[in-house]
């Protein structure tokens, strides 16, 4: 049974003042679940008043308090999570476990910047006239702050931005993706309701209008956004005359090497679940493969052998391995690296297309004889596809991986110290990861380097981005200064 959803501002559901609905499917039946509203610049336009005029009280809120309610949403996420998991995995395709991940570590989001939320407003530094001043550094909410989500862990990468956005005072408007917006009008009318209205409000609709909309508003000073580098540069663009603060998590196209030392066996596992890994569509997913020359027909043997192992089917099934690509335009990008490779002299061991059946699956594939000039090892492919490319000097590897513009994530597989130190020291990215690879850790910053935006989301840094900093001199002392007009 299908099902429209409204939006949500201000604690109240709310059809769109025009435009029309947009359907959303499950990616491994095609059929449509729901729809939501295609909402505009009134939407958000309302939306944004809402948030505004909810930011004064929210804002001095104690943080004590806001903490409460944030450890609240995360019980009610509790209650209801059979439901959210089932909702999510229908609309976003990836195998249940990987959702159930996914909507714990949303929860982690939301415990650990309830917690770091009371730590702490700025610092007090030392003053020029320690007996009669203060200087204060003070960390102050921006306001309105909106936040566009991709759909490939839509409750996790909005839960990275709604925690700390909240935790430091921040009222929100949240755009979902097209793809998976009944999950997250579900997840917040059910588990964030008791929240003051206005506090936290979702405009659904396409990128282009209540995206841009929510972009181009003078009243929004922040925008948290993750997704493509091409809506980050547009994003970009747009807020550029308004002066207002970005936090762009954009693209990627991590490699993965396989050091000389490295147990291919267990390498082969590692690299099957970071490139395969909600089939492939993952920002850090490993996507161009480094592994020695001489260990390159080895190695590709014993990955293709644990690909071809792959089970493909619908994420609430319980013998699945890999879901369905997110929507069917997905699969064009994927085909046509593919073709593009393989049109220049690389070779398929297995996979390469979409299965004869219902959804939008591809095969998992393996390729080699790549070579870096391919599209397949330069443009983000966002699917389930292991280019494994070979090189003989670690130098020359870690030099072939920093061409890239895009600094996501890189993972090595190896023991021997001097190698992973001259890996992490020498690879231009926002996060390394040494034998085991996509694993995020709360307290960390996560975000990449170069054209991947620079943003860091968790970790104090998280918080921080949602904070200014106001520098208060405070002279107890009304007395005329000696250094005042006139001059002597
Ligand atoms: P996308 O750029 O198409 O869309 C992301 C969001 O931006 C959606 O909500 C979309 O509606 C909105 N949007 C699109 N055009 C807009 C515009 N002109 N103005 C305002 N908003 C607009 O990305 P996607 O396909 O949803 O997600 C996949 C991309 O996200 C990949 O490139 C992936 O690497 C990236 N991603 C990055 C990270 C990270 O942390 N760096 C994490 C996950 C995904």
């Amino acid at each position: 049974m299908s099902m429209d959803r409204p939006m949500w501002i201000a604690n109240e559901h709310v059809v769109p003042s025009a435009g029309g609905w947009i359907d959303s499917e499950d990616p491994a039946t095609e059929e449509v679940l729901g729809r939501v509203p295609a909402g505009g610049k009134e939407d958000v336009d309302r939306a944004v008043a809402a948030a505004l005029d909810a930011w004064d009280g929210w804002r001095y809120t104690a943080a004590n308090d806001r903490a409460e309610l944030m450890h609240e949403a995360v019980a009610k996420s509790l209650d209801a999570s059979d439901d959210l998991v089932e909702l999510l995995t229908k609309e976003q395709g990836k195998a249940r476990p990987e959702q159930e991940e996914e909507a714990e570590w949303a929860l982690t989001s939301l415990r650990y910047y309830a917690e770091l939320g009371r730590n702490g407003l700025g610092r007090v530094i030392p003053s020029a006239e320690p007996r009669t001043q203060l200087n204060l550094v003070l960390k102050e909410p921006y306001g309105v702050v909106g936040a566009i989500v991709p759909w490939n862990f839509p409750l996790l990468l909005l839960s990275w931005k709604l925690a700390p956005a909240l935790a430091a005072g921040n009222t929100v408007v949240i755009k979902p993706s097209e793809l998976t917006s009944l999950i997250t009008l579900e997840w917040i009318e059910r588990c964030f309701d008791h929240f003051p209205a206005g506090v936290i409000n979702v405009v659904t609709g396409t990128g282009q209008e209540a995206g841009e909309a929510l972009v181009a508003h003078p009243d929004v000073r922040v925008i948290a956004m993750t997704g493509s580098v091409a809506t980050g540069q547009r994003i970009a663009s747009v807020a550029a005359p308004m002066m207002k603060h970005l936090h762009l998590e954009l693209g990627g196209k991590d490699a993965f090497v396989v050091a000389p030392d490295a147990d291919l066996e267990a390498a082969a596992d590692a690299l099957a679940y970071s490139a395969l890994f909600n089939a492939g569509q993952v920002c850090t997913s490993s996507e161009r493969i480094y592994v020695p020359s001489g260990q390159r027909d080895g190695f590709a043997e014993v990955v293709t052998e644990k690909v071809r192992g792959l089970r493909l089917g619908h994420g609430l099934d319980a013998d699945t391995d890999m879901g369905p690509m997110a929507a069917n335009r997905f699969r064009d990008k994927v085909a046509n690296h593919i073709e593009d490779a393989v049109s220049r002299g690389a070779t398929v061991l297995t996979g390469g297309k979409r299965p004869d059946r219902a959804g939008y699956f591809f095969e998992p594939t393996v390729l080699v004889d790549v070579k870096d000039d391919m599209v397949i090892m330069q443009e983000e492919t966002f699917g389930p596809t292991i280019p494994i490319g070979t090189y003989d000097q670690l130098d020359d590897a870690i030099a072939r991986i920093n061409a890239s513009p895009m600094g996501l994530g890189a993972t090595i597989r190896s023991s021997d110290p001097l190698t992973i130190k001259r890996f992490y020291e020498g690879v231009k990215a926002g996060t390394i990861w040494v034998n085991d690879p996509l694993t995020d850790n709360y307290a960390g910053p996560f975000g990449g380097m170069k054209m991947t935006g620079g943003g860091r989301e968790l970790g104090p840094e998280g918080l921080e981005t949602f904070l200014e900093s106001k520098h208060v001199h405070w002279d107890f002392d009304q007395a005329p200064k000696d250094w005042w007009f006139p001059y002597p």
